[in-house]
């Protein structure tokens, strides 16, 4: 099965947030487009929104006149759906309702030709599900979109049980013509974006709640120290604390209230209140100009004399972050087979969280210990986030800070929380996209570019992974597993499996 004409008809039902956008990129690629919906003005109202948006981009001389014009021209409101008979593949944004989706589809297979495909955009229903309402489920697949969908790149292509291969392959044909990246996956809970992006959100919220540091810290430690574009908590109120709550819960809910999926009572508590984020001018952050943003709190610049030592000890692999961190001229200590790296700054330990406390690895190792948490790039990111071993002299602490703030970055002191923040998510991030690749819900390379086009991230997190080692990961979700004594922060199969596979001794 495949489409007749790539110039065919495409229709669209549900003219809302993402129906009218779907809608302008089929346009934007040269399609016909007839646009549904059932509210009786709703289709007419969004063409005119969209040409009033459209036409001031002209204005402002960012668009061309002719062909803003003739993109709207193809797009044709329609009153019913008989009108869709000839759509060579139709598109529903309606409701997150099985029963309409299903009831919606069921009407069209009445309607349409057998050689129209059929896709959904549902963010949270099983297409498997969908598919069961129709006599050939095979045309059906679905089309996951981002908001919003004229500039986000990505789209998931889903599969439920019964999607045949001719169904995907159109469809990834299709997504290409139409300018995006396409990924696939095979229909499960929160698909590939919604599932694995769950401990961006989880980890930060979490460490709110354990009082780790203020909203606009823990922000700047993903954010600045990380590399990530946007910090956890400004990007819930950008996405908004209702949607993205309601996310977390279903896909919770699906995974049979897996703990490493726990929706948060902070952010439940926003939702009640009715801080919904930037649409309602308040959530974590207030947008309504009556208070200055909050800011992250840095160490003031630091007094004390200069470190007269700094040593990097562990394999070549292993100390490159570190001398990328610290400076190129420490004086490298290399051991081969020793995979876990650190730097001596005079008798300080300085080394990379891996999910103990500074207060254990100062116990274990008898030296003042501080740990700094993961970045995507050192080099660049403008600050560093560290903890500190309580058992430490001030002086110990001051001499790594005034190192840190020498080479220009600024230092973010955390309490000694294990993992720290992004070591922690990206350890989450990763544990989660290996248990997709592990179940068969979608392939290594397209899980990351998923991450990577779908939400920014720097790094997909296998690549990230791979780059900072598996048995890191391992280490660190295994340290926050005894600490806690969570099942949230259990290590998945795959993850073991390559870490076994890694050379060195630990
Ligand atoms: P919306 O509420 O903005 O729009 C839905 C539209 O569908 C409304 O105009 C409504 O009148 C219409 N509608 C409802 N039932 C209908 C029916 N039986 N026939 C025709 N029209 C009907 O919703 P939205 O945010 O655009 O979401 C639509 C779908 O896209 C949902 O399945 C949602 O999960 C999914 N989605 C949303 C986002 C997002 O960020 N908003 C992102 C990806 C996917």
């Amino acid at each position: 099965m495949s489409l007749p004409n790539f110039n065919g008809t495409v229709a669209v039902i549900g003219a809302g947030t993402m129906g009218i956008g779907i809608a302008q990129v089929a346009a934007h690629a040269g399609h016909q487009v007839k646009l549904f919906d059932i509210a009786a003005t709703a289709a007419q109202n969004a063409l005119s929104a969209l040409g009033m948006r459209l036409r001031r981009r002209v204005a402002a001389g960012k668009a061309d006149a002719d062909a803003t014009e003739a993109l709207l021209a193809r797009i044709q409101p329609v009153d019913t759906l008989n009108q869709l008979a000839d759509s060579a593949l139709v598109i529903e944004a309606v409701a997150e309702k099985l029963a309409i989706k299903q009831s919606l589809f069921r009407e069209l297979e009445t309607l349409c030709s057998s050689a129209a495909l059929f896709a959904s955009n549902t963010s949270s229903l099983s297409i498997t599900a969908i598919g069961g309402a129709l006599q050939h489920p095979q045309r059906l697949a679905g089309l996951h979109f981002f908001n919003p969908a004229p500039l986000m790149k990505l789209v998931e292509i889903v599969s439920g049980l019964d999607t045949s291969a001719d169904t995907v392959t159109t469809l990834q044909t299709l997504a290409r013509q139409w300018g995006k990246r396409s990924v696939l996956c095979r229909s499960t809970p929160g698909f590939i974006v919604n599932r694995v992006a769950r401990p961006f959100y989880a980890e930060t919220l979490r460490a709110l709640e354990e009082q780790v540091a203020d909203v606009a810290t823990l922000d700047a430690v993903m954010r600045d120290a990380g590399g990530f574009a946007m910090g956890p908590l400004q990007l819930t109120d950008l996405i908004g604390q209702d949607i993205n709550y309601a996310v977390t819960e279903s896909v919770f809910q699906a995974f049979f209230q897996d703990s490493r999926f726990t929706p948060s009572l902070v952010q439940q508590e926003l939702v009640a209140a009715g801080r919904l984020g930037r649409k309602s001018g308040c959530g974590f952050y207030r947008y309504n100009g009556e208070s200055a943003s909050p800011t992250a709190v840095c160490l003031p610049l630091s007094q004390v004399e200069p470190p007269r030592s700094i040593q990097l000890h562990g394999d070549p692999a292993g100390v490159a972050f570190l001398a990328g961190l610290l400076t190129e001229n420490a004086e490298a200590i290399i051991q081969p087979g020793q995979t876990s790296a650190f730097a001596r700054i005079d008798e300080v330990t300085f080394m990379l969280t891996n999910g103990k406390t500074a207060s254990q690895v100062a116990k274990e190792t008898g030296t003042p210990v501080v740990l700094f948490d993961l970045s995507a790039n050192y080099s660049q990111a403008p600050c560093v986030a560290i903890s500190c071993a309580p058992q430490n002299d001030a002086r110990h602490n001051d001499k790594v800070v005034h190192l840190l703030q020498s080479l220009g970055k600024q230092v973010i002191l955390l309490p000694d929380y294990p993992g720290l923040l992004v070591m922690r998510t990206l350890a989450m991030l990763t544990n989660e996209a290996l248990d997709v690749v592990n179940k068969g819900v979608a392939s290594a390379e397209d899980t990351d570019s998923a991450l990577r086009c779908g939400v920014n991230y720097p790094r997909g997190p296998l690549e990230w992974g791979a780059a900072l080692g598996w048995r890191q990961i391992l280490a660190t979700l295994e340290n926050l597993h005894r600490y806690y004594g969570e099942p949230r922060y259990r290590p998945m199969p795959l993850l073991r499996h390559y870490a076994s596979l890694s050379s060195g001794a630990e």
